[in-house]
């Protein structure tokens, strides 16, 4: 079937409305009527080809929110009328021993929701920013929130589960000192998170702007990072920083934080290297750097219930499709509190 979508036809053009075909669905697939989708940067990376290997037409979009229309007849999970999420994954190998883990975000075979692999025209994915998508019942997420905040839950799907996955792999909780750097999408999920699993929480901007609407979102602390004075007094204190910042920046000043054995997990996908870390602020205290990938399905789900348990959901400005090239503008500027989320069923009237 051919729905309406939003996406670019080069590199160097803007996102322009497209025509895109869906498959009809199989025996194991969902199709969803989206509803909403979030506005990630690494959306923004993939569809500017920054990360190189982009593929066009690109319609990004892994932040998917919406309602099942149809199933197919082995699918078990979902049933019409269901709210759902799509996150970055709609396909993996199935039988690796990541997958066997749950951790399908890590298989060699991991299929994103734009850009991968697949049988379907034109041989690449396409993702959210689109009117419906079918996905195998594997990768369906189940949405427990209230209907009416359907929109601010669609950024859970890349942002939280980034942030939340990392968050319990390096086991945040109670009595721990945890930062978390960048007040973007992924930050401001992180410092909700680490909130709300008990953890002291200091954020750390560039955005003096942001200074007081860190507090609101759960952080105990805000440091302004460009002030040496403001990060000085949080020296060899922090237990586990979470960098989601999406451009390159010296590290050495975040592992200054860091107590012994203390360790920081960069989630931030710049396109370009950050400067490598002084081997000495490493050494100094047995210090960490690690990575993480977004997370496993069955580690989505649990970051899902976890929220609706908690009522968190993402604070968000809506757009209409058509405002999406000035809301990436906007987005590069730091100048959205803190995810823009389209409004798909403004796809429409493209
Ligand atoms: P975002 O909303 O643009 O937020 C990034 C934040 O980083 C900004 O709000 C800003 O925070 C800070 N920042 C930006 N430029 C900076 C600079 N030059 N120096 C210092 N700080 C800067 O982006 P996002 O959607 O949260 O994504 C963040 C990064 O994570 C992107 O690179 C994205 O591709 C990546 N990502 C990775 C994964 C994964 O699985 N690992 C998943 C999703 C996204 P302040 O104003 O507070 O300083
Ligand atoms: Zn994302």
């Amino acid at each position: 079937m051919t729905i309406h979508a939003y996406g670019a036809r080069a590199k160097n053009l803007s996102l322009e409305p497209l025509a895109i075909t869906r498959r009809a669905p199989g025996e194991h697939d969902v199709q969803i009527e989206i509803a909403y989708c979030g506005v990630c940067h690494s959306d923004l990376h993939q569809v500017r080809s920054e990360w190189a290997g982009t593929q066009y037409p690109c319609v990004p979009g892994h932040e998917i929110v919406g309602r099942v229309l149809a199933v197919g007849a082995h699918v078990t999970n979902h049933k019409p009328g269901d709210l759902v999420g799509v996150g970055c994954i709609v396909d993996s190998c199935q039988h690796c021993a990541e997958c066997d883990d749950g951790l399908e975000n890590y298989c060699d075979h991991m299929v994103g929701t734009y850009n991968g692999p697949t049988a379907d025209a034109p041989g690449h994915t396409l993702g959210g920013y689109s009117q419906q998508i079918v996905v195998h019942q594997r990768y369906v997420l189940k949405v427990h929130h209230p209907e009416d905040q359907l929109a601010a839950v669609a950024p859970l799907l890349c942002a939280g589960i980034t942030t939340y996955s990392p968050l319990r792999h390096w086991k945040v909780g109670p009595g721990q000192k945890v930062g978390v750097v960048g007040i973007g999408g992924l930050g401001h999920m992180g410092i909700k998170l680490a909130n709300a699993m008990g953890a002291h929480v200091v954020a750390f901007t560039t955005s003096e702007s942001k200074r007081e609407a860190a507090k609101k979102l759960g952080a105990h602390e805000v440091v302004v990072s460009r002030n040496p004075d403001e990060m000085a007094a949080h020296a060899a204190s922090l237990d586990f920083i979470l960098n989601t910042v999406a451009a390159p920046h010296s590290l050495d000043p975040f592992f200054a934080l860091l107590k012994r054995d203390g360790t920081m997990t960069l989630v931030g996908a710049p396109a370009s290297p950050h400067p490598s870390p002084a081997v000495f602020s490493l050494i100094a205290r047995r210090r960490s750097l690690a990575g993480s990938l977004i997370g496993g399905i069955p580690e989505t789900q649990e970051m899902l219930d976890f929220c609706a348990k908690h009522h968190i959901v993402a604070d968000i400005e809506m757009i209409r499709a058509d405002q999406i090239n000035e809301a990436y503008e906007r987005m590069l500027r730091g100048d959205v509190k803190y995810r823009f989320v389209i409004d798909c069923a403004s796809l429409a009237e493209n």
